[in-house]
C-alpha cells in the first residue's frame, strides 16, 4: 500500500497501482453500468457488466502505458501508473522540451486510435456482420459497448481542455510558438473557463457526475495555471543557472491525467 493504493503488478519496470476508492466506486457503478444492456438468468447481467467495467479499465491502463513508454523513449522517466475511479494517471517526467512532452502526451490517445480497428474487427467477428446487437445477445452487446467506449474515450480525452490529453497537446503545441509559460497559461485558462461552465451546468442540472468531473478538471487547471505563474516568476538570470533550472523543473509536476467520462453513466 502506497498513499492508499494497492500495487497490482510491475510491467516494463513500471509499477501499476489501484487506488482504494476504485473499489468503492466500482461497487456503486457496476450494477448501473450495464443495466438494460445485458440479459439472462441470475447473475448473468451482473457478470457481463463487471467484465465490461474491467475492460474499460484495461483500455485505460494500456493508454497509460502508451504515455509511460513514450516518455521513456525520449529519455524521460516513467515511475508508476495509478488507476482510480476517474480513470488513470501516468506519473511521468519527460525531458523539458516541447517535442518530448508532446510525444509523451499524444502516445496515450494514439493507443486508443490503434484500438479502433481492433475493437471494430472484434465486433464484426462476434456476429459476422455490422448489424446492431439485439436485446439478449450479450457477447454482441459487449463487443458493441467496448467499441463505443474506446471511441468515446478517445474523443472525450482529445477535447482541448487542460488537463485532458487534448488540452495538454494544445499546451505542448503552443510551447513551440510562444514558450512554455504562455502555453501553460493559455491551456490552463481554457481548462478553468470550461470547468467553471461545467460546474454551473452540473449544479443547474443536478448532475453529480458532471459536477465531480468539472471540479476535478477545474482543480487541475488551477494547478496548471499556478505552475505557469511559478515559472514566470523565476528570475531568468537564475533560470540560466543549471541548479535553479533543475529546481524550476522539479516545481512542475508532470502528471498526465485521464478521465473516463462518457460511458460511465
Ligand atoms: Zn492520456
Amino acid at each position: 500500500m502506497v498513499n492508499g493504493s494497492i500495487k497490482l503488478f510491475r510491467l516494463f519496470g513500471i509499477d501499476v497501482f489501484l487506488h482504494w476508492s476504485w473499489f468503492l466506486v466500482a461497487v456503486f457503478l457496476i450494477p448501473r453500468f450495464g443495466s438494460g444492456q445485458f440479459y439472462g438468468p441470475g447473475n448473468t447481467p451482473m457478470l457481463w457488466s463487471t467484465l465490461l467495467y474491467l475492460s474499460l479499465f484495461a483500455i485505460v491502463l494500456v493508454h497509460e502505458f502508451g504515455h509511460a513508454l513514450a516518455c521513456r523513449s525520449v529519455g524521460g522517466q516513467a515511475r508508476h501508473i495509478v488507476l482510480w475511479p476517474l480513470g488513470g494517471v501516468a506519473f511521468v517526467q519527460p525531458p523539458q522540451r516541447p517535442g518530448a512532452v508532446l510525444w509523451s502526451i499524444v502516445a496515450g490517445p494514439l493507443v486508443n486510435v490503434m484500438l479502433v480497428p481492433v475493437t471494430v474487427i472484434a465486433y464484426y467477428l462476434v456476429r459476422g456482420s455490422f448489424e446492431l446487437p439485439a436485446a439478449g445477445s450479450n457477447p454482441h452487446m459487449f463487443a458493441f459497448s467496448l467499441m463505443l467506449m474506446n471511441a468515446g474515450l478517445l474523443v472525450f480525452n482529445m477535447l482541448p481542455i487542460y488537463p485532458l490529453d487534448g488540452g495538454q497537446t494544445l499546451m505542448a503545441l503552443l510551447w513551440f510558438v510562444v514558450g512554455r509559460v504562455k502555453a501553460l497559461k493559455v491551456a490552463s485558462m481554457i481548462g478553468l473557463v470550461v470547468a467553471g461552465a461545467a460546474v454551473l451546468l452540473g449544479v443547474i442540472s443536478g448532475d453529480i457526475w458532471m459536477l465531480v468531473l468539472a471540479l476535478f478538471v477545474g482543480m487541475q487547471a488551477f494547478n496548471g495555471f499556478r505552475t505557469a505563474m511559478v515559472l514566470a516568476r523565476m528570475d531568468p538570470r537564475y533560470y540560466d543557472d543549471r541548479h535553479a533550472k533543475r529546481a524550476a523543473e522539479d516545481e512542475v509536476e508532470n502528471r498526465i491525467h485521464d478521465q473516463i467520462d462518457p460511458w460511465r453513466r
